[in-house]
């Protein structure tokens, strides 16, 4: 028992590195039990929430406390596994516990409302809906819902209704529709018990050879176990996950898998509803505030049971945890990259061996990381080096382009291939990894370019040539009449991107539909899928940037066009090589998935530059063996692990005054550590750490900051980790901290 002396430790949402102590309320004995339960408190002027995460006893001589004004939940809402592993997420990227919990929690669970209902919800139309439907437009997204309504079940109170699962796998975007239905009082939603939406499982190709050996190396794991599931594009990996789920499902055990930011699309999730016959959560970004917290609910409960999400789906707790699936490990997506910033990836692992259950890795081009530990024995290497099915590798072509006349950065080559693959009846991507018209604005009198005023970085050309636009701070005006220099009319777009591209091949191919599809014409999750029904089985172009590198099967796709490798072949970017590959290999991959073969046509100036060959010639795992080979010379991780001290200013000055003294810091405590550890026989551990900055960041202005940066790394995480610690309390309480907004990235995956 709790002496009544007790305090409760609370972490709060702020940049500040400890908990604060509370007094109870005046009714409530503080206990363990009351160890990630949320609690309301004053802070300031002000009322937050947090979470309470030790029981602390009351010294003598403590300062005056502040009582706590609630305590909001009747139980932990966060305990056992997903508590601690939040802790260790906490030490390891070195963020203030509170911040941590913020970021873990779900929106309306952070601010303090009561865990919600975990109904499944189904819709119909309302009276007036069921009299009004037929004044509804023909043909329109409102009026094919109300119909779909209308044809659906009838549930015991006579109502037709259908669940929130099924409308996602027969009508597209048919959320807008409902939300405008409901406005107009048409339709509306209800609950109904989640255990009535299980649609009958169906089963899938029998697995080859390859596909069954992995499988069996996934089920015959006992506890923790690393797997990488390393399998070309289209090599069935989707169906491996599939059968290691179904058997994680027959044990009563829950799933979760990750996909990239773009891999989650309602193709993905219709396949996964489909086979397993269970309801399948999406948690993405797209969910409301409400839906979020629903699903973490339904977790944490044990009533859903198998989930598939993007990056911030790796905090959903799993009382009854089977396995943890992560597709496209490789992907950036996984890391965040502002606020918290942790890998989702590997926070994977640290919660499967927490919870002692295998983590399965995905990839056909897995990172230079995972492959490290595949090779070196402590992740499990599984094999699908095959196509599934019938589908044959595609065929790459790599073409010179050096002298050739180019339109719109296309050869008459490769547009003379565009023609025949659409004569055949075949659909041609036309992969370019920049967006909008032209990558600059350029006098070709007097050399001036159109640059962004707050930042470092060129003005992107869009609409048409009529607009310029920062693709880092959203800046935007209109294309100048005359060059604002010399006076001259000689402006002129330079640098092709998918905009350019897309008119000229509008202009060109004038009988088959030119679908642009990047950033600018996608912002929202189902408009893909939306573009991609446009084209159906007929022929016709699509122009894109990654966003069409992923995910999609698109099975009448029989040419890969890539355009423009080359700003990725020279770039100062340790991970720039292995970034390319991946993309390369990931687009070409898109090429003749089914039963139509498939080409890639590689257009570059540099022919013969050596990542080009390797991966060509010997593929992406010959390409990853010289890049290990490069970056354990060069002392770069997978040899070494990087942490990166951010600093922006107003003041460029105040940005490296601040890192400057960091630096002390950081040479003090290593310079302490050195002194403790002399003459004993671990001395020597701290000299493998080096410092290099403050330097400019690569852009070294952004929305009118000044951005330096101080690099740390180690051959030892240990060391470097040791060394954080000692040291950012010192650097948290710096006066030249408070003129600058700083930050840490632990295993940053950019230097910028
Ligand atoms: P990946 O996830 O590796 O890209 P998928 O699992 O999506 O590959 O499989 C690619 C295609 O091959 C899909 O259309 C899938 O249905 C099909 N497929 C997968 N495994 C088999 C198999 N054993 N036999 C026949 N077709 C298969
Ligand atoms: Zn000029
Ligand atoms: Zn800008």
């Amino acid at each position: 028992m709790m002496s009544i002396d007790s305090l409760f430790r609370v972490a709060l949402p702020l940049p500040l590195p400890r908990g604060f102590d509370y007094l109870p309320p005046a009714d409530h004995s503080p206990s363990a039990a009351d160890v990630g339960k949320r609690v309301r408190v004053p802070f300031g002027a002000r009322e937050m929430i947090g979470v309470v995460v030790a029981i602390a006893a009351r010294g003598d001589g403590m300062p005056e406390l502040r009582q706590v004004l609630a305590v909001l939940d009747e139980t932990q809402l966060l305990h056992g596994e997903l508590l601690e592993s939040l802790r260790w997420l906490s030490r390891y990227t070195h963020a203030p516990l509170g911040e941590v919990l913020g970021t873990a929690l779900p929106t309306l669970l952070r601010q303090g409302e009561p865990l919600p209902d975990t109904h499944a919800w189904a819709w119909r139309l309302t009276a007036d809906g069921i009299q009004g439907w037929p004044r509804l437009r023909k043909g329109t997204r409102p009026r094919r819902l109300a119909e779909w309504l209308l044809a659906s079940p009838i549930d015991a109170s006579s109502h037709h209704q259908r669940d929130e699962d099924a409308l996602d796998l027969h009508l597209d975007d048919w959320r807008s529709a409902a939300r405008a239905l409901d406005k107009r009082g048409l339709v509306e939603r209800v609950a109904i018990p989640a255990s009535t939406v299980a649609p009958d499982p169906q089963p899938g190709p029998p697995l080859n050879p390859q596909q069954r050996t992995a499988v069996e190396a996934i089920l015959g794991t006992q506890g923790f176990a690393p797997l990488l599931l390393d399998g070309v594009t289209g090599s069935g990996k989707t169906e491996v996950y599939l059968h290691a789920i179904a058997d994680c499902l027959r044990r009563g055990k829950q799933a979760l898998v990750l996909v990239p930011e773009i891999g989650l699309t309602p193709q993905t999730l219709a396949r996964f509803r489909q086979r397993l016959g269970v309801p399948v959560l999406a948690l993405h970004s797209g969910l409301s505030d409400n839906e979020r917290a629903r699903g973490w609910a339904a977790f944490a409960r044990g009533e859903a049971r198998v989930a598939v999400g993007t990056r911030s789906a790796v905090f959903t707790p799993l009382p009854q945890a089977g396995l943890i699936i992560v597709d496209e490990e490789h992907d950036a997506s996984y890391k965040q990259q502002d606020g918290m910033r942790y890998h989702a990836r590997d926070f994977a692992l640290v919660r499967g061996k927490a919870l002692d259950v295998p983590v399965l890795l995905g990839s056909a081009t897995p990172s230079l990381e995972s492959l490290h530990n595949a090779n070196s024995g402590r992740y499990a290497h599984l094999r699908l080096n095959q196509r599934a099915g019938d589908a044959k590798p595609p065929s790459v072509r790599v073409q010179d382009v050096r002298k050739r006349s180019l339109e719109a950065g296309l050869s008459a080559d490769t547009l003379a291939a565009i023609s025949t693959a659409l004569d055949a009846d075949g659909q041609v991507l036309v992969f370019k990894n920049r967006r909008g018209y032209a990558s600059v604005l350029l006098c070709h009198d007097c050399g001036w370019s159109a640059q962004c005023k707050r930042c470092d970085s060129p003005m992107t050309v869009h609409g048409a040539g009529r607009r310029l636009q920062c693709h880092h701070c959203g800046a935007r005006q209109a294309v100048p009449p005359a060059c604002p220099d010399c006076g001259g009319l000689a402006l002129q777009p330079q640098g092709i991107g998918t905009e350019r591209i897309e008119e000229m091949l509008t202009e060109k191919f004038t009988g088959v539909p030119v679908l642009r599809i990047d950033r600018s014409t996608t912002q929202r999750r189902d408009a893909l899928a939306g573009h991609l029904q446009k084209l159906g089985d007929h022929p016709g172009i699509l122009v894109g940037t990654q966003i069409l590198a992923k995910g999609h099967d698109l099975p009448h796709l029989t040419l890969v066009v890539v355009v423009g490798v080359d700003e990725g072949l020279f770039s100062s970017d340790f991970r720039a090589g292995e970034k390319l590959a991946q993309q390369l290999i990931q687009v070409a991959g898109r090429a003749g998935r089914a039963q139509k073969p498939g080409q890639v046509w590689l257009q570059t100036h540099h022919p013969d530059h050596p990542l080009l060959n390797t991966l060509i010639n010997g593929g992406y795992h010959a390409f990853a063996a010289s890049e290990l080979e490069q970056r354990r010379a060069a002392g770069f991780p997978p040899f070494a692990h990087l942490a990166l001290l951010r600093a922006e200013a107003k003041q460029v000055d105040a940005a490296n005054a601040f890192l400057h003294a960091a630096k002390s810091a950081f040479t003090n405590s290593i310079r302490d550590a050195a002194r403790l550890e002399s003459g004993t026989s671990r001395s020597g551990q701290q000299s493998a750490l080096e410092i290099q900055g403050p330097l400019p960041a690569p852009m070294s202005r952004r929305a009118g900051m000044h951005r330096t940066q101080l690099l740390l790394s180690s051959p030892s995480r240990r060391a470097l980790h040791a060394l954080l610690d000692t040291a950012l309390p010192a650097i948290h309480d710096l006066p030249e901290a408070r003129k600058v907004r700083w930050s840490l990235d632990v295993d940053p995956l950019d230097l910028y």
